[in-house]
C-alpha cells in the first residue's frame, strides 16, 4: 500500500486564497486591513529567511506589514519599549518577535510583554491558558499545531475517538497539539497520549496510533515497524542532514529529513506528510490566519 500524501503546500495555497478574499472583503466594507509587526533582532540566517517569507506572505495577502529589524545588541529594555509601541498601535493586530533572541535578552520577558490580544504566535501564558480551556476561549492557537490540525481536518481523517499519539512535549508543538486534539471540537475529540524522552517503550505507543504526530527533532526516529497499517502520520521534524547543490538555482541548499523514515513509512501508513512540503508551509499560513482573526475579533466579526 502507498500512503496518500498530505501536501501542506497545496493546503497552504487554498487557505491563503481564502484569507486574501476575506482581507479584500473587510477592506471594502470596513476600510481596514490586518496589520502585522515583525520584529527581527540580529541577522541569524535562518531567522532572516523565516522573517523574509513571513513579510512577503503578509504583503501578498494585502496586510499592512511593518518589518522592524533591530541590531543584535539592542538592550532588553529597548526591545520591551518597542513591543509596547506596537501594543499601543491601533493599526497593528499581530506582533511577531522572531525567536531565538540573543542570549542577553530574556525570551520569557519578551513574550510576556506582548499584548495577549496581539500575540498571534500564541506563546503568551494567557493564550496558553486559553488553549487549554479550548472552545471560543482559544483565540490564537500556536501556528505549527494549528497547521497540523488543519492538515488533519482537510485530509478528512476521522479524529473523533481516534487514538492520537504525539511524540515530543515541547511548548511550541507537542504540548499544544496534544491539548488541541483532546478538546471536544471539530478535528479533535481524540484519545491522546504524549510520549517523550522519559517514555519506556516508544514503539508500543506509536503502534497504537490511528494518528501519529511526531515532533522530536531526531531524523528517522520513528521506524516503519512502529506504524499501524493505515495510520495518518504527521511528521513535524525538520532536520538538516547535509547539503546539496540545487538543480534549480545551482546554489547550496540543506538536505532536510523528517523524524519518520518516510520512504518505508509511506508503504505502511494510510496518509503521510513529506518533509519538506508537509507541515512546514502550514506554520506561516496559520500565522496569517491568526493575524486576520485578531482584526476580526477587534471588529466583532469573528
Ligand atoms: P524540542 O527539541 O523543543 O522538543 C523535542 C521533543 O521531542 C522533546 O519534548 C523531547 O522529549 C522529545 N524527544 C526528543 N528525542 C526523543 C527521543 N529519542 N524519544 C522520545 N522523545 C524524544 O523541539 P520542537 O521545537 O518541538 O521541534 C521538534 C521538531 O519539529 C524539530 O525538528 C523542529 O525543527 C521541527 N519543527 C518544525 C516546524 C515547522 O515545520 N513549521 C515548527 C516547529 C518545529
Amino acid at each position: 500500500m502507498t500512503a496518500k500524501l498530505i501536501l501542506g503546500t497545496e493546503v497552504q495555497a487554498t487557505i491563503l486564497k481564502e484569507i486574501e478574499a476575506e482581507v479584500h472583503k473587510i477592506k471594502q466594507e470596513r476600510g481596514v486591513v490586518p496589520g502585522l509587526a515583525t520584529i527581527l533582532v540580529g541577522d541569524n540566517p535562518a531567522s532572516v529567511s523565516y522573517v523574509t517569507l513571513k513579510v512577503k506572505t503578509a504583503l501578498s495577502l494585502g496586510f499592512k506589514e511593518v518589518q522592524d529589524n533591530q541590531p543584535a545588541d539592542i538592550s532588553e529594555k529597548d526591545l520591551l519599549a518597542l513591543i509596547d509601541k506596537y501594543n499601543k498601535d491601533d493599526s497593528i493586530n499581530g506582533i511577531l518577535v522572531q525567536l531565538p533572541l540573543p542570549k542577553h535578552i530574556d525570551e520569557k520577558k519578551v513574550i510576556n510583554a506582548i499584548d495577549p490580544d496581539k500575540d498571534v504566535d500564541g506563546f503568551h501564558p494567557v493564550n496558553v491558558g486559553r488553549l487549554m480551556i479550548g472552545g471560543s476561549e482559544c483565540k490564537f492557537p500556536p501556528c505549527t499545531p494549528a497547521g497540523i490540525q488543519e492538515l488533519i481536518i482537510r485530509t478528512g481523517v476521522e479524529t473523533k475517538g481516534a487514538e492520537v499519539v504525539v511524540v515530543g512535549r515541547s511548548n511550541i508543538v507537542g504540548k499544544p497539539i496534544a491539548n488541541m486534539m483532546l478538546q471536544k471540537a471539530k478535528g479533535a475529540n481524540s484519545t491522546v497520549t504524549i510520549v517523550h524522552t522519559g517514555t519506556k517503550d516508544l514503539a508500543f505507543h506509536c503502534l497504537r496510533a490511528d494518528i501519529l504526530i511526531v515532533a522530536a527533532g531526531v531524523p528517522g526516529l520513528v521506524k516503519p515497524e512502529w506504524i499501524k497499517p493505515g495510520a495518518c502520520v504527521i511528521d513535524v521534524g525538520v532536520n538538516r542532514i547535509g547539503e546539496k547543490i540545487s538543480e534549480k538555482t545551482g546554489k547550496k541548499v540543506a538536505i532536510l529529513r523528517g523524524d519518520v523514515d518516510f520512504e518505508k513509512a509511506k508503504e505502511i501508513a494510510g496518509s503521510i506528510t513529506p518533509v519538506p512540503g508537509g507541515v512546514g508551509p502550514m506554520t506561516i499560513t496559520m500565522l496569517m490566519k491568526n493575524t486576520l482573526n485578531s482584526l476580526k475579533f477587534k471588529l466583532g466579526i469573528a
